[in-house]
């Protein structure tokens, strides 16, 4: 009886996986292939599957086999130490789940589906006007998407649960203060800085196919298997997993800003997928097969982007490879001043052009914004004007337009609210996690500098992706480093990095 329960609740699990990963699907068709005139129905189809998913998780029927497994777990003669977990973690997930109707999941899928459009129109046109009833639409939703799942605080801070088990505004907020009084005075006195660095270079003309080459090189390098996964363009870049073994990254490209856009990007969207190629194959279906959070996700897109990625060691490696393959274009240029040219620190108005030690300032923005909007202390048409104002106190700039303003992230018309903070813990955690790998891999320095980069894939394997959603994150940060999450790691790594490189 035990073993046939088991089984028949993890195949209807695996059909709820699979679900779960044709939204996944279709998203990434969006993307990258889905023309203008195909986005309502596209939209459609996204509806439909996410209420499909919805309906079956909530179903009568898997809820009473979940009932019934329950039974199973944490007794003797009952589930294993996995199987119980997976159960107990899948009660867990419905619980909250099965507050929101179907039909509210399908209208808002619908309702995401169709601002995406809208955005991106808008975006191109930089017109606010254009999104905003939609938009309103959108956090009219989420507002009361936290309504039905409940919260003790702040409305937000069931939204953020999602993305981050167990974030609330109190704690967010605590980070972000100690972020803030760190990052204010230090980008001061880097713009204070008479550093010489020079740039140049960075805007010469690269031909694309050959960035495609050289970024193919680099990840596969670092360990992104590109016979488990492919590489496409889109206008963000982004991960999205089926599998394991099918894992899709995109970048984007542009002559003559090789680096930035393409390059560097792509180097964070290999660490996310690097992250879901380790995860356990044999739990693939199960929570256990599944990220830990968004944030923890984040971590590992950052960790190879900016700990290894920006690393004078790193580039010790590669800038002869790159002077290999780009011969003329990177003459008279010494890895000294590529190293320096490549974490130039300059506030700028869009987040994902922003160097690492001001970009946690656009998520604080974000979090602020979302927080007002959410808790209905701000409204949709004020979003532009309150945006600029934060804009001008915490980094100094106007704003030009929309477009370079509050309709540059796609996030919003997809209901993404309580995702930005995460992009911020990911930032500390991955100096967390980077600090422990440093001191249990011998001269781990010396190894990335040599190019040899698998001792830090292995590390990222055992301590992390291995564990899939056994740990909820702190827990995780803390078995991982043997310490629990704090900003002071990433905070002396900005500091050790960047006083070198400024002269502080
Ligand atoms: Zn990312």
């Amino acid at each position: 009886m035990r073993d046939k329960i088991l089984k028949e609740f993890k195949k209807e699990l695996l059909d709820i996986y699979h679900l779960d990963r044709l939204s996944g699907l279709l998203d990434w068709d969006q993307n990258v292939n889905v023309p203008s005139g195909g986005q309502k129905a596209r939209a459609d189809m996204m509806s439909c599957v996410a209420a499909l998913k919805h309906e079956k998780l909530t179903s009568k029927s898997f809820k009473k086999l979940l009932k019934t497994a329950l039974l199973y777990t944490g007794t003797r003669g009952g589930f294993g130490k996995d199987d119980s977990f997976i159960v107990l973690r899948t009660a867990k997930d419905l619980k909250k789940i099965e507050k929101l109707p179907t039909k509210f999941v399908a209208e808002l899928a619908q309702l995401c589906g169709e601002s995406y459009d809208v955005w991106k129109t808008a975006r191109e046109r930089s017109d606010f006007k254009l999104f905003e009833p939609y938009l309103t639409k959108i956090v009219k939703a989420k507002r009361e998407e936290a309504e039905f799942v409940g919260y003790d605080n702040s409305p937000y801070d069931a939204l953020m649960d999602d993305y981050e088990e167990g974030l609330t505004c109190e704690s967010v907020s605590e980070i972000f203060d100690e972020l803030k009084a760190f990052l204010v005075p230090f980008i001061e006195s880097i713009q204070n800085s008479n550093a010489q660095i020079r740039k140049d270079f960075l805007s010469r003309k690269f031909p694309i196919d050959k960035q495609m080459e050289f970024c193919k090189m680099v990840i596969q390098k670092l360990g992104f298997d590109l016979e488990r996964g492919r590489i496409d363009t889109s206008v963000h870049p982004f991960c999205e997993s089926t599998h394991m073994s099918d894992v899709r990254l995109t970048t984007r490209f542009k002559e003559d800003d090789f680096f930035n856009q393409a390059l560097m990007s792509l180097i964070h969207e290999a660490g996310h997928g690097m992250y879901e190629q380790g995860l356990p194959e044999q739990h693939f279906g199960t929570p256990l097969g599944y990220s830990a959070s968004m944030g923890i996700h984040e971590s590992q897109s950052r960790l190879w982007e900016n700990q290894v990625g920006r690393s004078f060691a790193f580039w010790n490696y590669f800038f002869r490879k790159l002077k290999e393959t780009f011969l003329i274009r990177m003459e008279g240029v010494f890895v000294e001043d590529f190293y320096k040219a490549l974490n130039y620190v300059e506030p700028g108005l869009i987040r994902v052009d922003a160097d690492e030690v001001t970009y946690n300032l656009h998520v604080i923005l974000r979090f602020e914004i979302e927080k007002d909007l959410i808790e209905g202390n701000m409204e949709v048409a004020e979003l532009p004007r309150i945006w600029n104002q934060k804009m001008e106190e915490y980094f100094g700039l106007k704003v030009p337009n929309d477009a370079q303003g509050v309709l540059q992230d796609v996030h919003w018309s997809g209901g993404s609210f309580g995702y930005f903070p995460t992009y911020a813990l990911g930032n500390l955690y991955a100096a967390q996690l980077f600090h422990a790998a440093g001191r249990q891999i011998h001269n781990l320095d010396l190894q990335i500098a040599e190019g040899n980069l698998s001792f830090l894939l292995e590390w990222l394997r055992n301590n992390i992706h291995v564990h899939g959603r056994r740990y909820e994150p702190a827990e995780l940060i803390m078995k991982a480093t043997g310490g629990e999450p704090k900003p002071v790691y990433f905070i002396s790594y900005l500091e050790e990095k960047y006083k070198k490189i400024y002269n502080l």
